[in-house]
């Protein structure tokens, strides 16, 4: 059997015609080597959030799974619009849906997790393809039911797809030139990584760096594929994400990240005795709800305050839950605010150095930026802020940090 190379092209790089055919001349690269393409697509720019939409005009609490039949359309859209084209232009090529591999997912739909991806079959259809355009997004779960992997899940797709073919690499074309120092469209200095470790990006992309899905990072960790990040619009080469070496832990930072879907809710007074927090935190974890930060304070007569993040999209049934309690843990106040966002600097680096968090305080205050929460772990620095001074933090600890 030929090589196999995946690539993955996202939205803006298939949202039109013109744009496509950039995509094939990426194809025709491999295609001229003699190896075979595996190209994952996602929905075109802007249609996901569309369908996204459409659905709230239908309903305003759409059914989970009826939802994943509905945006999971998007792809399809895309791999046979780019399948049709690129047959006109005399290749040997087919799309695929997820279902028709199949990627076999869990049933959280919405956010599902791949289980098992069919290699064989894949591998398969290459003695008789040239080239398979897969959708990605897609999965189905053991109901024989659409399910979709989460915003951003195109990249999982193909890292998947890559990790099951025990390909060593996997290309993801984008709208930029590859990982840059922090997001290129917010800060003119950003600066293009040329290599950046599995858990640095991991954080970064935690932490909200969209460029590539966590769980891509997670997978690509996993199975040890390295995965290269790169334009669809140019032919330099963008950056490598794979193992920690020596020449990444000399750098103290390597990114800044930002995060603007975040909303912050305090239980005021609450009755300070054991269990407390599991009463809190456990209905939460039940409805399958992301909490990110947590901060409790000291308790002052038997009672304390305990703050939390959790993403916008999840904050009203966090409350509606919160409310539920009232009795139970016996709060005074429920306080919630939707205009908060999280910085945070990122660098293995960081394990080494002391200072970091000293140094990012003072920047955030010769900028007059009030820190609300704060959270740190062995490569990371988050600083929860008020949502209008999202840019101006990131420039400021940039300029500090990577300079
Ligand atoms: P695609 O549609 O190709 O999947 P995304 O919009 O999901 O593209 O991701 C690419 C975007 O990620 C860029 O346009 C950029 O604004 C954003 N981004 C955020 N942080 C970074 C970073 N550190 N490096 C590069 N891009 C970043
Ligand atoms: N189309 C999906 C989204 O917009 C998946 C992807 O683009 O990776 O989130
Ligand atoms: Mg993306």
């Amino acid at each position: 059997m030929k090589n196999i190379v995946v690539q993955k092209f996202g939205g803006t790089s298939v949202r039109n015609l013109e744009c496509m055919r950039q995509v094939l001349n990426n194809v025709r690269r491999p295609l001229a080597n003699g190896d075979k393409v595996i190209v994952v697509l996602s929905a075109m720019a802007g249609e996901t959030n569309r369908l996204i939409a459409l659905s709230k005009q239908w309903s305003p609490t759409p059914d989970a799974a009826e939802m994943d039949s509905l945006v999971s359309t998007g792809e399809q859209i895309s791999v046979a619009l780019f399948a049709m084209m690129a047959k006109d232009e005399g290749i040997k090529c087919r799309s695929v849906l997820g279902f028709q591999i199949p990627i076999v997912s869990d049933s959280s739909y919405g956010k599902a997790r791949i289980e098992s991806i069919d290699s064989e079959k894949l591998v398969g259809m290459l003695e008789e393809y040239d080239v398979l355009v897969v959708a990605g997004f897609q999965g189905i779960d053991s109901l024989g039911r659409i399910t979709t992997l989460g915003r951003g899940g195109s990249d999982t797709s193909a890292v998947a797809v890559a990790a099951a073919l025990k390909a060593e690499m996997c290309e993801i074309y984008t709208d930029v030139p590859g990982v840059f120092t922090t997001d290129p469209n917010i800060c003119a200095e950003a600066r293009k990584l040329d290599r950046i470790s599995y858990d640095e990006m991991l954080e970064m992309a935690s932490m909200g760096a969209k460029v590539l899905q966590i769980r891509s990072v997670e997978f690509a960790k996993k199975y040890n594929v390295a995965v290269h990040v790169r334009s669809t619009f140019s032919d330099e080469p963008g950056t490598i994400v794979t193992q920690e070496d020596k020449v990444m832990e000399a750098v103290q930072v390597s990114g800044v990240a930002y995060d603007k879907d975040q909303a912050q809710v305090t239980l005021v007074g609450v009755i300070d005795e054991p269990g407390v927090c599991a009463s809190i935190f456990t209905p939460i974890a039940e409805q399958k709800i992301l909490v990110d930060m947590i901060v409790q304070n000291p308790s002052k007569e038997g009672r304390t305050d305990i703050t939390f993040t959790v993403t916008r999209a999840d904050l009203d049934a966090t409350l509606k839950l919160m409310e539920g309690l009232k009795a139970e843990i016996g709060y005074k106040a429920l306080l919630s605010d939707k205009n908060v966002s999280k910085v945070s600097v990122i660098g293995v680096g960081m394990r080494n150095h002391s200072g970091v968090a000293a140094q990012a305080f003072r920047a955030m205050r010769d900028e007059n930026i009030n820190i609300l929460m704060i959270s740190t772990s062995e490569i990371k620095l988050s600083c929860l802020i008020e949502d209008k001074y999202t840019e101006l933090a990131v420039r400021t600890l940039h300029q500090v940090f990577v300079g």
